[in-house]
């Protein structure tokens, strides 16, 4: 999904959609103050604070996240996940195209530290023949922590997307889970509704889809390699693909039943 300033990017289609909603730029908003104002206050800062102020956050640990746009010749219909296990750890890379020419590249490495970061990252550049490429600009984000919360509301204060702890832990995507969370207590506080309620079954999908990661934290390079061979099999490849089968869900639903 396109972020940021860019005319398409979520952010914007969201913005283009709204009719009468005031958005006030720049100006950093304080939950605390706001719940003392007004009857609701939905938290969508995409930060842990506030649930960890409230006391809410379990936490799962760091994420380093460093990449940038490159240019190069690409093939702007598919994307590339690197499952390598010297540079990624038990995180992965990723180099997706935003046309034929230019392509984000980043790696998402789990736990190292800050030092061992720019050793890993000059290593994942130079394993994937992609420390030739130029590029135009680079990021390297603030390291985040993952986690889930106890509970989405507090007092009048609700939490919705990123800071109620809906990204996933396996590849870390949320967008959709924190477009449906706003929605849900957008729903709960026109209709006096329970948010807690409507939430949890979003909850329940994003830990399904992060109890893979136990598993796959367990696999060295031979075992991803042998995973990815499995799910190309044929048969096994188009029941996934095609049949529109949430095999994820299900898989992650088993794992956290034997685990509780
Ligand atoms: C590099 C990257 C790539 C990703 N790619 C994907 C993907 O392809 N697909 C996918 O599903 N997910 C992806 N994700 C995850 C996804 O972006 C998040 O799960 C999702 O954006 C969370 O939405 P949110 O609204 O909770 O928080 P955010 O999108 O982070 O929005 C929070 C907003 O609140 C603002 N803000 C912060 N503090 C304050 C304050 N005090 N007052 C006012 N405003 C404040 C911030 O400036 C920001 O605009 C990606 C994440 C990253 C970092």
């Amino acid at each position: 999904m396109t972020r940021g300033k860019h005319r398409e990017s979520v952010e914007n289609q969201l913005f283009t959609l709204l009719k009468k909603t005031p958005v006030y730029f720049n100006r950093a908003a304080d939950y605390k103050e706001l719940s003392k104002k007004y009857d609701y206050v939905v938290v969508a800062t995409g930060k842990d604070t506030a649930a960890k102020e409230m006391g809410l956050w379990i936490d799962y640990g760091v994420v380093h996240l460093r990449g940038g746009l490159v240019f190069g010749t690409f093939e702007s219909t598919s994307s590339t996940v690197y499952f390598n296990t010297r540079y990624a750890g038990q995180g992965y890379a990723r180099l997706a195209p935003w046309s034929s020419t230019q392509a984000i590249i980043g790696l998402c490495n789990i736990g190292c530290s800050e030092y061992e970061m720019d050793r890993l990252y000059t290593n994942f550049l130079e394993e994937e023949n992609l420390a030739h490429l130029e590029f135009y600009y680079k990021f390297s984000l603030p390291i985040f922590s993952t986690g889930r919360v106890s509970n989405f509301k507090s007092g009048n204060v609700l939490l919705v997307g990123r800071s109620a702890g809906l990204t996933e832990r396996l590849l870390g995507t949320g967008a959709v889970e924190a477009l449906i969370s706003g929605i849900l207590a957008a729903r709960a506080m026109i209709h006096d509704l329970d948010y807690e309620s409507l939430v949890k079954p979003l909850q329940k999908h994003v830990e399904n889809i992060s109890a893979i990661r136990a598993p796959y934290e367990n696999l060295d390079n031979e075992g991803l390699d042998r995973l990815v061979a499995m799910i190309n099999t044929p048969g096994i490849k188009q029941a996934i693909y095609n049949t529109g089968i949430n095999f994820i869900d299900m898989a992650g639903g088993i794992l956290n039943k034997i685990k509780s």
